[in-house]
Protein backbone atom coordinates (compact mmCIF):
# COMPACT_ATOMS: atom_id res chain seq x y z
CA UNK A 1 0.00 0.00 0.00
CA UNK A 2 1.16 3.35 -0.88
CA UNK A 3 3.05 5.48 2.05
CA UNK A 4 2.90 1.74 4.20
CA UNK A 5 6.21 0.12 4.65
CA UNK A 6 6.62 -3.43 6.27
CA UNK A 7 9.90 -3.08 7.99
CA UNK A 8 9.98 -6.81 8.50
CA UNK A 9 10.79 -7.20 5.06
CA UNK A 10 13.39 -4.77 5.17
CA UNK A 11 14.37 -6.99 8.13
CA UNK A 12 14.22 -10.24 6.68
CA UNK A 13 15.95 -9.46 3.28
CA UNK A 14 18.96 -7.97 5.46
CA UNK A 15 18.93 -10.98 7.70
CA UNK A 16 18.96 -13.20 4.67
CA UNK A 17 21.96 -11.62 3.24
CA UNK A 18 23.57 -12.28 6.80
CA UNK A 19 22.97 -15.76 7.03
CA UNK A 20 22.86 -17.02 3.35
CA UNK A 21 27.13 -16.85 3.33
CA UNK A 22 27.20 -19.38 5.53
CA UNK A 23 25.07 -21.99 3.72
CA UNK A 24 25.77 -24.03 0.61
CA UNK A 25 21.93 -23.75 -0.55
CA UNK A 26 20.75 -22.45 -3.87
CA UNK A 27 21.23 -18.90 -3.88
CA UNK A 28 19.15 -17.72 -6.65
CA UNK A 29 16.68 -15.10 -7.02
CA UNK A 30 13.76 -17.74 -6.87
CA UNK A 31 14.99 -19.19 -3.37
CA UNK A 32 15.61 -15.51 -2.07
CA UNK A 33 11.90 -14.69 -2.55
CA UNK A 34 10.78 -18.10 -1.20
CA UNK A 35 12.93 -17.55 2.05
CA UNK A 36 11.52 -14.39 2.48
CA UNK A 37 8.08 -14.80 2.46
CA UNK A 38 8.21 -18.35 3.92
CA UNK A 39 10.08 -15.92 6.93
CA UNK A 40 7.75 -12.88 6.33
CA UNK A 41 4.26 -15.37 7.10
CA UNK A 42 5.55 -16.71 9.70
CA UNK A 43 7.08 -13.32 11.64
CA UNK A 44 4.13 -10.69 12.52
CA UNK A 45 4.16 -7.48 10.23
CA UNK A 46 5.86 -4.14 11.34
CA UNK A 47 4.04 -1.49 8.92
CA UNK A 48 4.81 1.69 9.87
CA UNK A 49 4.25 5.25 7.44
CA UNK A 50 7.38 5.20 4.89
CA UNK A 51 8.09 9.10 5.66
CA UNK A 52 8.23 8.31 9.55
CA UNK A 53 11.76 8.42 10.11
CA UNK A 54 11.25 8.19 14.10
CA UNK A 55 9.31 4.74 14.00
CA UNK A 56 11.88 3.20 11.55
CA UNK A 57 14.57 4.34 13.99
CA UNK A 58 12.42 2.75 17.10
CA UNK A 59 12.09 -0.55 15.13
CA UNK A 60 15.71 -0.70 14.51
CA UNK A 61 16.20 -0.26 18.01
CA UNK A 62 13.79 -3.05 19.06
CA UNK A 63 14.79 -5.66 21.60
CA UNK A 64 17.51 -8.66 20.77
CA UNK A 65 14.99 -10.75 21.52
CA UNK A 66 12.79 -9.68 18.40
CA UNK A 67 16.04 -9.60 16.45
CA UNK A 68 16.39 -13.72 17.78
CA UNK A 69 13.38 -14.35 16.51
CA UNK A 70 13.57 -13.11 12.98
CA UNK A 71 17.26 -14.57 12.97
CA UNK A 72 15.79 -18.27 14.08
CA UNK A 73 12.88 -17.92 11.33
CA UNK A 74 14.74 -16.55 8.84
CA UNK A 75 17.22 -19.77 9.69
CA UNK A 76 14.57 -22.50 9.43
CA UNK A 77 13.52 -20.53 6.23
CA UNK A 78 16.57 -20.85 4.38
CA UNK A 79 17.27 -24.83 5.48
CA UNK A 80 13.28 -25.13 4.36
CA UNK A 81 13.96 -23.90 1.41
CA UNK A 82 17.56 -25.01 0.75
CA UNK A 83 16.63 -28.36 1.83
CA UNK A 84 13.35 -28.56 -0.90
CA UNK A 85 14.02 -25.67 -3.47
CA UNK A 86 10.74 -24.91 -5.63
CA UNK A 87 12.30 -25.24 -8.75
CA UNK A 88 14.74 -27.94 -10.67
CA UNK A 89 17.81 -28.31 -8.91
CA UNK A 90 20.54 -28.54 -11.40
CA UNK A 91 22.98 -31.68 -10.96
CA UNK A 92 26.65 -31.01 -11.38
CA UNK A 93 28.59 -33.30 -12.64
CA UNK A 94 31.62 -34.37 -12.28
ZN1 LIG B 1 17.31 -21.48 -6.39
Amino acid sequence: MKGLTNMMEETVLAKIEQLWPSTNYCKCDKCKIDVAAYALNRLPPRYVHSFAGKLIHRFDASTTQMDAEITACVYNAIIKIGEEPEHDVEVIEE
